[in-house]
């Protein structure tokens, strides 16, 4: 049973523009810092996925939150963490907005944060000395926008969930009801990659039925202006290993005998790309053309390359495309990391008994990603490895002169929406009411985000309203959240509240 509720009427295009600015202003800097012990609670609770008790926790959490806002909730039950839906239909609703939220968050290793522990949230400020200083949580002194709150998943992504909950509060203080109905759909596997989400959206296509979704999750341009992203690469990822002596050897006695694994997997992976950085395989990038009218939408983003190669401290960059929103719109195909032997101080004079490289490929719509797995693997076939998906037994090794083991998994594949779908209007306009200039729009993220199964499964055209700060340190120690960027967000949250739709 969903529940009415049985606010005022307040629509605000009663009001006028001019007034909404200043309605608008006026509750998000109210509500955003009225709601920081709310978000600072919500970061308290650990969120690793691969800990069922700790994510119980957070499922109760928004359990509360939304139940005491109108929402009626429900689990939807999964092999593993349940999906939570909280949904509030509204008098005189035609649609239904799906809005996709985050809790869970990547592991954290305590060791290398500037804290005392990651899951107690500390707001910092720098000082003289450009360096970051602890601020008590109650300090009379008014919060800074550019001072941060460090924790594990302030910005990805409970600092969203936190900014929404603070939008329902403002929208409700003002009698503010928006002319659809909602349903929030709680991710608590996001980091894991999702693995049970899709057949969980499938077996529950009509209880989420909707008009479009919405997603509160990632980090505006880098520009941190107003930033709405309609797409995001998908993702699949390979597990690649070539084997030397069936045991490390002394490189003493072995070495100029025994096949070293580490080079051979260097050769075969560095057979995969030019010196460029473009992937060799032929047909790799078959199928993604970028004609005029995508170009001008990928050159529309105010992109400062001098200032990202600045940042990333490189003189040039791959030549997949000529500039950066062009070599996104490309899959990828990329060694995220490697191992064989021993490095440091436990380095070692020993052939290595294998080595194994950890790829990630990014996954866009125009490419089948079973296929781009399969282009892959047939490439290393073709110099000259017997290809397995198993640890090779002795019979194997004997009878192969090059063995590879190969495994791979797709997550999620690419979503695209247009930017003249009604949602994207819809959010543009919201944008642009609240903060007096369009926003910024990129056609496709390079990250991946599980939506690919809402897109596909629902039919429905998804957007993302991303809102934290770039520099966050998401999914590395020290993640933090801007409060202006937190303020901002509160901000973009009530004007999606307040815009017809
Ligand atoms: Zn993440």
């Amino acid at each position: 049973m969903i529940k009415h509720i049985p606010y005022l009427f307040l629509f605000i295009s009663f009001i006028g523009v001019a007034q909404q600015g200043i309605v608008l202003d006026e509750l998000s800097d109210a509500y955003a810092d009225a709601s920081l012990p709310l978000l600072k609670a919500l970061l308290s609770i650990p969120n690793d996925a691969f800990y069922p008790e700790d994510i119980e926790e957070n499922v109760l959490w928004c359990e509360r939150e939304f139940s005491s806002r109108g929402f009626a909730t429900q689990r939807i039950s999964t092999s593993h963490a349940p999906l939570l839906l909280a949904e509030r239909e509204h008098p005189k609703a035609k649609k239904t907005v799906l809005i996709y939220l985050q809790l869970d968050g990547q592991p954290v290793d305590s060791t290398r944060w500037f804290q005392e522990n990651p899951y107690q949230p500390v707001i910092k400020k720098k000082n003289s000395n450009d360096e970051w200083v602890a601020v008590s949580w109650d300090s009379e002194e008014p919060k800074e926008d550019d001072w941060r709150i460090f924790a594990r998943s302030a910005s990805d992504a409970k600092g969203p969930v936190a900014m929404f909950l603070a939008a329902l509060d403002a929208a409700a203080s003002k009698d503010i009801v928006p002319n659809y109905n909602i349903k929030a759909i709680m991710d608590f596997e996001e980091e894991l990659g999702s693995p049970r989400l899709p057949k969980a959206v499938t077996r529950n296509a009509e209880l989420l039925k909707a008009d479009m979704l919405i997603i509160f999750d990632g980090p505006r341009h880098i520009s941190n202006k107003p930033t709405l992203t309609f797409g995001a690469r998908g993702i699949a990822t390979i597990t690649l290993t070539t084997y030397g002596p069936v045991v490390p050897q002394h490189s003493g006695h072995f070495g100029n005998y025994a096949p070293n694994p580490a080079l051979r997997l260097s050769k075969l992976l560095a057979s995969m790309k030019d010196d460029d950085g473009r992937v060799v395989i032929p047909g790799f990038y078959d199928g993604v053309e970028i004609d005029k009218a995508t170009e001008r939408i990928l050159k529309n983003v105010p992109d400062n390359e001098g200032e990202i190669k600045k940042r990333l401290q490189i003189v040039s960059s791959d030549k997949v495309g000529s500039y950066y929103q062009e070599a996104i719109q490309y899959p990828s195909l990329n060694i995220r990391g490697m191992q064989s032997g021993w490095i440091d101080e436990k380095v070692r004079t020993i052939i290595p008994g294998w080595a194994r490289a950890e790829l990630d490929v990014r996954l866009i719509l125009e490419s089948n990603p079973e296929r781009l797995i399969q282009l892959v693997k047939k490439h290393i076939a073709s110099q000259g490895y017997y290809v397995t998906d198993t640890v090779p037994t002795a019979e194997e090794r004997l009878a192969h002169h090059k063995i590879a083991t190969f495994t791979s998994e797709i997550s999620y594949q690419s979503f695209r929406t247009d930017f003249d779908s009604e949602v994207g209007k819809w959010l543009t306009s919201a944008l642009k009411n609240a903060f007096g200039e369009n926003p910024i729009r990129i056609r496709m993220s390079g990250g991946s985000i599980p939506i690919a199964p809402f897109v596909t499964t629902l039919g429905i055209p998804a957007v993302t309203v991303p809102t934290v700060n770039r520099d966050n340190n998401q999914h590395s120690p020290n993640e933090n959240l801007r409060i202006g960027n937190y303020r901002e967000g509160v901000k973009t949250m009530i004007a999606i509240l307040m815009e017809k739709l």
